[in-house]
Protein backbone atom coordinates (compact mmCIF):
# COMPACT_ATOMS: atom_id res chain seq x y z
CA UNK A 1 0.00 0.00 0.00
CA UNK A 2 1.36 3.41 -0.90
CA UNK A 3 0.34 4.97 1.95
CA UNK A 4 1.27 8.94 0.22
CA UNK A 5 -2.34 8.31 -1.68
CA UNK A 6 -4.55 8.38 1.10
CA UNK A 7 -2.46 10.48 3.89
CA UNK A 8 -1.97 14.47 3.20
CA UNK A 9 1.91 15.81 2.51
CA UNK A 10 1.67 17.80 5.84
CA UNK A 11 1.05 14.67 7.66
CA UNK A 12 2.81 12.59 6.32
CA UNK A 13 5.61 15.29 6.62
CA UNK A 14 5.52 15.46 10.25
CA UNK A 15 7.93 14.54 12.91
CA UNK A 16 6.23 13.32 16.25
CA UNK A 17 7.09 15.19 18.78
CA UNK A 18 9.63 13.36 21.37
CA UNK A 19 8.55 13.35 24.70
CA UNK A 20 11.09 13.41 27.77
CA UNK A 21 12.72 10.00 28.62
CA UNK A 22 10.70 8.02 31.13
CA UNK A 23 12.30 6.75 34.59
CA UNK A 24 11.04 3.30 33.70
CA UNK A 25 12.87 3.40 30.35
CA UNK A 26 16.18 4.40 31.52
CA UNK A 27 16.04 2.19 34.77
CA UNK A 28 15.32 -0.83 32.34
CA UNK A 29 18.03 0.44 29.96
CA UNK A 30 20.82 0.77 32.00
CA UNK A 31 19.66 -1.53 35.01
CA UNK A 32 19.70 1.21 37.41
CA UNK A 33 17.21 2.49 40.20
CA UNK A 34 17.42 5.27 42.09
CA UNK A 35 17.41 7.79 39.14
CA UNK A 36 16.53 11.44 39.11
CA UNK A 37 14.63 12.56 36.25
CA UNK A 38 15.12 16.59 35.93
CA UNK A 39 13.93 16.75 32.40
CA UNK A 40 10.02 17.57 31.69
CA UNK A 41 9.59 20.17 33.98
CA UNK A 42 7.20 18.58 36.58
CA UNK A 43 6.73 19.25 39.73
CA UNK A 44 9.40 17.47 42.63
CA UNK A 45 7.32 17.65 45.08
CA UNK A 46 4.74 15.67 43.60
CA UNK A 47 1.29 15.76 43.26
CA UNK A 48 -0.91 18.33 45.53
CA UNK A 49 -2.13 15.69 48.17
CA UNK A 50 -5.27 17.79 47.97
CA UNK A 51 -5.83 16.98 44.39
CA UNK A 52 -4.73 13.40 45.43
CA UNK A 53 -7.47 13.01 48.33
CA UNK A 54 -10.04 14.54 45.46
CA UNK A 55 -9.08 11.66 43.02
CA UNK A 56 -8.60 9.22 45.67
CA UNK A 57 -12.51 9.65 46.20
CA UNK A 58 -13.65 9.97 43.10
CA UNK A 59 -12.69 6.52 42.00
CA UNK A 60 -15.91 4.89 43.04
CA UNK A 61 -17.94 7.16 39.79
CA UNK A 62 -15.33 6.18 37.40
CA UNK A 63 -18.39 4.19 35.55
CA UNK A 64 -20.22 7.95 34.64
CA UNK A 65 -19.14 10.00 32.16
CA UNK A 66 -17.15 13.20 33.46
CA UNK A 67 -19.21 16.63 33.58
CA UNK A 68 -18.86 17.98 30.02
CA UNK A 69 -19.25 21.19 30.57
CA UNK A 70 -16.29 21.10 34.16
CA UNK A 71 -19.24 23.12 35.75
CA UNK A 72 -17.18 23.23 39.39
CA UNK A 73 -14.22 23.93 38.13
CA UNK A 74 -14.87 26.68 35.65
CA UNK A 75 -17.28 28.07 38.25
CA UNK A 76 -14.19 27.81 40.64
CA UNK A 77 -11.34 29.86 38.31
CA UNK A 78 -14.12 32.31 37.43
CA UNK A 79 -14.75 33.12 41.31
CA UNK A 80 -10.49 32.92 41.31
CA UNK A 81 -10.48 35.73 38.47
CA UNK A 82 -13.57 37.48 38.78
CA UNK A 83 -14.86 36.70 35.40
CA UNK A 84 -17.88 35.14 33.71
CA UNK A 85 -17.70 31.37 33.44
CA UNK A 86 -18.55 32.06 29.47
CA UNK A 87 -14.82 33.33 29.40
CA UNK A 88 -13.54 30.01 30.41
CA UNK A 89 -12.52 26.80 28.47
CA UNK A 90 -11.45 23.41 30.05
CA UNK A 91 -8.78 21.46 28.21
CA UNK A 92 -6.77 17.98 28.03
CA UNK A 93 -3.61 19.67 29.18
CA UNK A 94 -3.39 22.96 27.85
CA UNK A 95 -1.63 21.37 24.70
CA UNK A 96 -5.29 20.08 23.96
CA UNK A 97 -6.53 23.87 24.16
CA UNK A 98 -3.36 25.09 21.68
CA UNK A 99 -4.57 22.23 19.34
CA UNK A 100 -8.11 23.53 19.04
CA UNK A 101 -7.42 26.89 18.38
CA UNK A 102 -5.59 26.02 15.48
CA UNK A 103 -8.54 24.25 14.14
CA UNK A 104 -10.90 27.21 14.63
CA UNK A 105 -9.17 29.81 14.00
CA UNK A 106 -6.51 28.28 11.13
CA UNK A 107 -7.67 27.53 7.46
CA UNK A 108 -5.59 25.31 4.97
CA UNK A 109 -2.28 27.05 3.93
CA UNK A 110 -3.01 30.40 6.35
CA UNK A 111 -0.01 30.85 8.83
CA UNK A 112 0.73 31.79 12.03
CA UNK A 113 4.01 33.41 13.71
CA UNK A 114 6.50 32.04 16.33
CA UNK A 115 9.53 32.65 17.83
CA UNK A 116 11.88 29.87 16.51
CA UNK A 117 13.17 28.74 20.17
CA UNK A 118 9.24 28.83 21.18
CA UNK A 119 6.97 25.72 22.18
CA UNK A 120 7.29 22.94 19.85
CA UNK A 121 3.67 22.33 20.15
CA UNK A 122 2.47 25.43 18.35
CA UNK A 123 4.02 24.70 15.46
CA UNK A 124 3.57 20.71 15.44
CA UNK A 125 -0.40 21.49 15.87
CA UNK A 126 -0.08 23.80 12.90
CA UNK A 127 1.93 21.82 10.22
CA UNK A 128 -1.06 18.91 11.41
CA UNK A 129 -3.49 21.15 10.56
CA UNK A 130 -2.03 21.75 6.88
CA UNK A 131 -0.79 25.68 7.62
CA UNK A 132 2.57 27.43 8.00
CA UNK A 133 4.70 28.74 10.72
CA UNK A 134 6.39 32.23 9.92
CA UNK A 135 9.18 31.62 12.70
CA UNK A 136 10.94 35.04 14.20
CA UNK A 137 14.52 34.24 15.41
CA UNK A 138 15.38 35.20 19.00
CA UNK A 139 17.19 37.76 20.18
CA UNK A 140 19.72 36.24 22.44
CA UNK A 141 17.92 33.71 24.40
CA UNK A 142 14.30 35.72 24.50
CA UNK A 143 11.97 36.74 21.65
CA UNK A 144 11.88 39.66 19.60
CA UNK A 145 8.61 40.78 19.52
CA UNK A 146 9.06 43.53 17.65
CA UNK A 147 10.33 40.99 14.66
CA UNK A 148 7.15 39.06 15.48
CA UNK A 149 5.01 41.79 14.88
CA UNK A 150 6.55 42.97 11.71
CA UNK A 151 6.53 39.34 10.20
CA UNK A 152 2.63 39.05 10.44
CA UNK A 153 1.29 38.77 6.48
CA UNK A 154 -2.00 38.65 5.00
CA UNK A 155 -2.72 35.74 5.97
CA UNK A 156 -1.63 35.63 9.19
CA UNK A 157 -3.98 34.11 11.96
CA UNK A 158 -2.61 33.36 15.21
CA UNK A 159 -0.06 34.45 16.93
CA UNK A 160 2.01 32.37 19.54
CA UNK A 161 3.62 33.60 22.74
CA UNK A 162 4.85 31.78 25.72
CA UNK A 163 5.68 33.73 28.76
CA UNK A 164 8.04 32.38 30.21
CA UNK A 165 9.57 30.65 27.43
CA UNK A 166 10.09 26.81 27.33
CA UNK A 167 13.04 26.25 26.78
CA UNK A 168 14.68 29.32 27.47
CA UNK A 169 13.18 30.37 30.52
CA UNK A 170 13.06 33.99 29.44
CA UNK A 171 10.40 36.17 29.69
CA UNK A 172 9.62 39.54 28.25
CA UNK A 173 8.42 43.02 29.71
CA UNK A 174 5.35 44.70 30.26
CA UNK A 175 6.54 47.59 27.84
CA UNK A 176 7.49 45.27 25.16
CA UNK A 177 4.14 43.86 25.64
CA UNK A 178 2.71 47.34 25.46
CA UNK A 179 4.31 48.10 22.28
CA UNK A 180 3.48 44.73 20.51
CA UNK A 181 -0.25 44.93 20.87
CA UNK A 182 -0.03 48.20 19.40
CA UNK A 183 0.98 46.83 16.41
CA UNK A 184 -0.47 43.63 15.66
CA UNK A 185 -3.51 44.08 13.85
CA UNK A 186 -6.78 43.28 15.50
CA UNK A 187 -7.97 40.66 12.89
CA UNK A 188 -4.73 38.19 14.59
CA UNK A 189 -5.69 36.07 17.17
CA UNK A 190 -2.63 36.72 20.17
CA UNK A 191 -2.45 33.25 22.17
CA UNK A 192 -0.50 33.90 25.63
CA UNK A 193 1.04 30.57 26.92
CA UNK A 194 1.36 31.47 30.95
CA UNK A 195 2.45 27.62 31.70
CA UNK A 196 4.89 29.01 34.13
CA UNK A 197 3.13 31.92 35.23
CA UNK A 198 2.67 30.96 38.89
CA UNK A 199 7.04 30.74 39.24
CA UNK A 200 7.51 34.36 38.03
CA UNK A 201 8.47 36.76 40.56
CA UNK A 202 9.28 39.88 38.20
CA UNK A 203 7.76 43.32 38.92
CA UNK A 204 7.78 43.92 35.07
CA UNK A 205 6.18 40.39 34.02
CA UNK A 206 2.49 41.11 32.36
CA UNK A 207 -0.38 38.95 33.12
CA UNK A 208 -1.96 39.02 30.35
CA UNK A 209 -5.13 38.48 32.10
CA UNK A 210 -5.25 42.44 32.44
CA UNK A 211 -5.17 42.98 28.95
CA UNK A 212 -8.51 41.47 27.86
CA UNK A 213 -10.23 44.31 26.01
CA UNK A 214 -13.02 44.91 23.41
CA UNK A 215 -11.42 44.75 19.91
CA UNK A 216 -8.47 42.47 20.34
CA UNK A 217 -8.75 38.59 20.41
CA UNK A 218 -6.24 37.64 23.27
CA UNK A 219 -6.45 34.27 24.41
CA UNK A 220 -4.67 33.51 27.69
CA UNK A 221 -3.43 29.51 28.50
CA UNK A 222 -2.56 28.27 31.94
CA UNK A 223 -1.98 24.44 33.31
CA UNK A 224 -2.04 22.23 36.06
CA UNK A 225 0.49 20.39 34.85
CA UNK A 226 3.64 22.61 36.78
CA UNK A 227 2.71 24.40 39.56
CA UNK A 228 -0.19 21.83 40.66
CA UNK A 229 1.96 18.82 40.08
CA UNK A 230 -0.65 17.49 38.08
CA UNK A 231 0.46 16.97 34.27
CA UNK A 232 -0.23 13.28 34.91
CA UNK A 233 -4.12 13.94 34.45
CA UNK A 234 -4.42 16.07 31.85
CA UNK A 235 -5.83 19.31 32.84
CA UNK A 236 -5.30 23.08 31.31
CA UNK A 237 -7.71 26.13 30.95
CA UNK A 238 -8.09 29.01 28.55
CA UNK A 239 -9.32 32.11 28.84
CA UNK A 240 -10.69 34.70 26.30
CA UNK A 241 -14.20 36.47 25.06
CA UNK A 242 -17.10 34.40 25.14
CA UNK A 243 -17.10 34.75 21.35
CA UNK A 244 -13.99 32.84 21.31
CA UNK A 245 -14.88 30.20 23.90
CA UNK A 246 -18.33 29.59 22.13
CA UNK A 247 -16.09 29.24 18.80
CA UNK A 248 -13.52 26.82 20.23
CA UNK A 249 -16.54 24.78 22.49
CA UNK A 250 -17.87 23.82 18.89
CA UNK A 251 -14.76 21.40 18.04
CA UNK A 252 -14.25 20.41 21.56
CA UNK A 253 -14.84 16.33 22.29
CA UNK A 254 -17.90 16.25 24.85
CA UNK A 255 -15.82 15.03 27.76
CA UNK A 256 -12.39 16.49 26.83
CA UNK A 257 -11.27 16.58 30.35
CA UNK A 258 -11.73 13.19 32.89
CA UNK A 259 -13.11 12.87 36.11
CA UNK A 260 -10.19 12.85 37.98
CA UNK A 261 -8.41 15.73 36.20
CA UNK A 262 -11.84 17.89 36.87
CA UNK A 263 -11.53 16.65 40.44
CA UNK A 264 -7.99 17.35 40.98
CA UNK A 265 -7.98 20.54 39.04
CA UNK A 266 -10.47 21.98 41.88
CA UNK A 267 -8.88 20.80 44.65
CA UNK A 268 -5.57 21.91 43.83
CA UNK A 269 -6.77 25.23 43.16
CA UNK A 270 -7.08 25.79 46.95
CA UNK A 271 -4.23 23.74 48.01
CA UNK A 272 -2.06 26.98 48.56
CA UNK A 273 0.53 25.26 50.46
CA UNK A 274 1.33 23.04 48.23
CA UNK A 275 1.91 25.81 45.50
CA UNK A 276 3.74 28.24 48.00
CA UNK A 277 6.25 25.20 49.27
CA UNK A 278 6.21 24.52 44.67
CA UNK A 279 7.00 28.28 44.45
CA UNK A 280 10.03 28.24 47.59
CA UNK A 281 11.56 24.80 46.34
CA UNK A 282 11.89 26.54 43.11
CA UNK A 283 13.39 29.92 44.06
CA UNK A 284 15.64 28.12 46.31
CA UNK A 285 16.38 25.49 43.34
CA UNK A 286 17.39 28.19 40.87
CA UNK A 287 19.57 30.19 43.24
CA UNK A 288 21.34 26.95 44.16
CA UNK A 289 22.07 25.87 40.08
CA UNK A 290 22.64 29.44 39.22
CA UNK A 291 25.28 29.43 41.95
CA UNK A 292 27.08 26.03 41.29
CA UNK A 293 26.78 26.12 37.59
CA UNK A 294 28.40 29.95 37.48
CA UNK A 295 30.96 28.45 40.15
CA UNK A 296 32.00 25.62 37.58
CA UNK A 297 31.59 28.23 34.94
CA UNK A 298 28.98 26.63 32.68
CA UNK A 299 27.07 29.26 31.26
CA UNK A 300 22.50 28.95 31.29
CA UNK A 301 20.02 31.11 30.09
CA UNK A 302 18.55 33.34 33.04
CA UNK A 303 15.37 31.81 33.34
CA UNK A 304 11.89 32.66 35.37
CA UNK A 305 10.50 29.60 35.24
CA UNK A 306 10.83 26.06 36.91
CA UNK A 307 13.88 24.77 34.79
CA UNK A 308 17.23 26.19 33.55
CA UNK A 309 18.66 25.75 29.97
CA UNK A 310 22.37 24.62 30.13
CA UNK A 311 25.30 24.81 28.10
CA UNK A 312 26.23 21.53 29.38
CA UNK A 313 28.51 20.24 26.08
CA UNK A 314 27.60 18.42 23.27
CA UNK A 315 26.47 14.62 23.94
CA UNK A 316 26.11 15.15 28.04
CA UNK A 317 23.19 14.59 28.68
CA UNK A 318 23.79 10.94 27.03
CA UNK A 319 26.54 10.81 29.35
CA UNK A 320 24.26 11.16 32.34
CA UNK A 321 22.06 8.88 31.65
CA UNK A 322 24.12 5.43 33.20
CA UNK A 323 24.26 7.73 36.28
CA UNK A 324 20.67 7.74 36.07
CA UNK A 325 20.14 11.41 35.57
CA UNK A 326 17.97 12.77 33.08
CA UNK A 327 17.89 16.16 31.72
CA UNK A 328 16.03 17.20 28.53
CA UNK A 329 18.86 17.52 25.13
CA UNK A 330 17.71 20.45 23.46
CA UNK A 331 19.11 19.82 19.97
CA UNK A 332 15.24 19.41 18.89
CA UNK A 333 15.01 23.36 19.94
CA UNK A 334 17.88 24.73 17.88
CA UNK A 335 20.06 24.63 20.62
CA UNK A 336 23.04 21.92 19.83
CA UNK A 337 25.29 21.00 22.93
CA UNK A 338 22.72 22.30 25.21
CA UNK A 339 19.95 20.59 28.10
CA UNK A 340 17.31 21.46 29.66
CA UNK A 341 17.58 21.05 33.25
CA UNK A 342 14.46 21.11 35.57
CA UNK A 343 14.75 22.58 39.00
CA UNK A 344 14.35 19.54 41.44
CA UNK A 345 14.64 18.93 44.88
CA UNK A 346 17.88 19.77 46.57
CA UNK A 347 19.50 16.27 46.17
CA UNK A 348 18.36 16.28 42.88
CA UNK A 349 19.98 19.41 42.01
CA UNK A 350 22.81 18.13 43.93
CA UNK A 351 23.26 15.01 41.79
CA UNK A 352 23.44 16.94 38.42
CA UNK A 353 26.09 19.59 39.64
CA UNK A 354 28.20 16.49 41.56
CA UNK A 355 28.03 14.85 37.79
CA UNK A 356 29.09 17.77 35.51
CA UNK A 357 31.79 18.92 37.74
CA UNK A 358 32.87 14.76 37.98
CA UNK A 359 32.74 15.21 34.20
CA UNK A 360 35.42 18.54 34.07
CA UNK A 361 37.90 16.66 36.02
CA UNK A 362 37.54 14.15 33.81
CA UNK A 363 38.00 16.05 30.70
C1 LIG B 1 4.54 22.42 30.06
C2 LIG B 1 3.98 23.40 29.10
C3 LIG B 1 2.62 23.43 28.84
C4 LIG B 1 1.69 22.53 29.59
O1 LIG B 1 1.04 21.67 28.77
P1 LIG B 1 -0.10 20.74 29.37
O2 LIG B 1 -0.71 20.18 28.15
O3 LIG B 1 -1.03 21.64 30.13
O4 LIG B 1 0.56 19.73 30.24
C5 LIG B 1 2.12 24.38 27.97
N1 LIG B 1 2.94 25.26 27.38
C6 LIG B 1 4.25 25.28 27.62
C7 LIG B 1 5.09 26.31 26.99
C8 LIG B 1 4.81 24.34 28.47
O5 LIG B 1 6.12 24.33 28.68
Amino acid sequence: MDIRKYVPDWVLSLTPYQPGKPIEEVEREYGISNSVKIASNENPLGPSPKALEAIRAALPQLNLYPDGDAFYLKQRLADKFGLDRSRIIVGNGSNELIEMIVRTFLRVGESIVAAEHAFAIYHLCVHAAGGRTITVPHTGFAFDLDAMARAIEADTRIIFLDNPNNPTGTIYTRADWEAFLERVPPNVVIVVDEAYFEFVDDPDYPDSLAYHTEGRVLVTLRTFSKICGLAGVRVGYGISSPEVIDALNRIRQPFNVNTLAQVGALAALDDTEHIRRTQDNNRHGLVYLRQELDRLGIEYAPSWGNFLLVKVGPGVSQQLLPQGIIIRPMEGYGYPGYARVSVGLAEENERFIAAMEKLQTQA
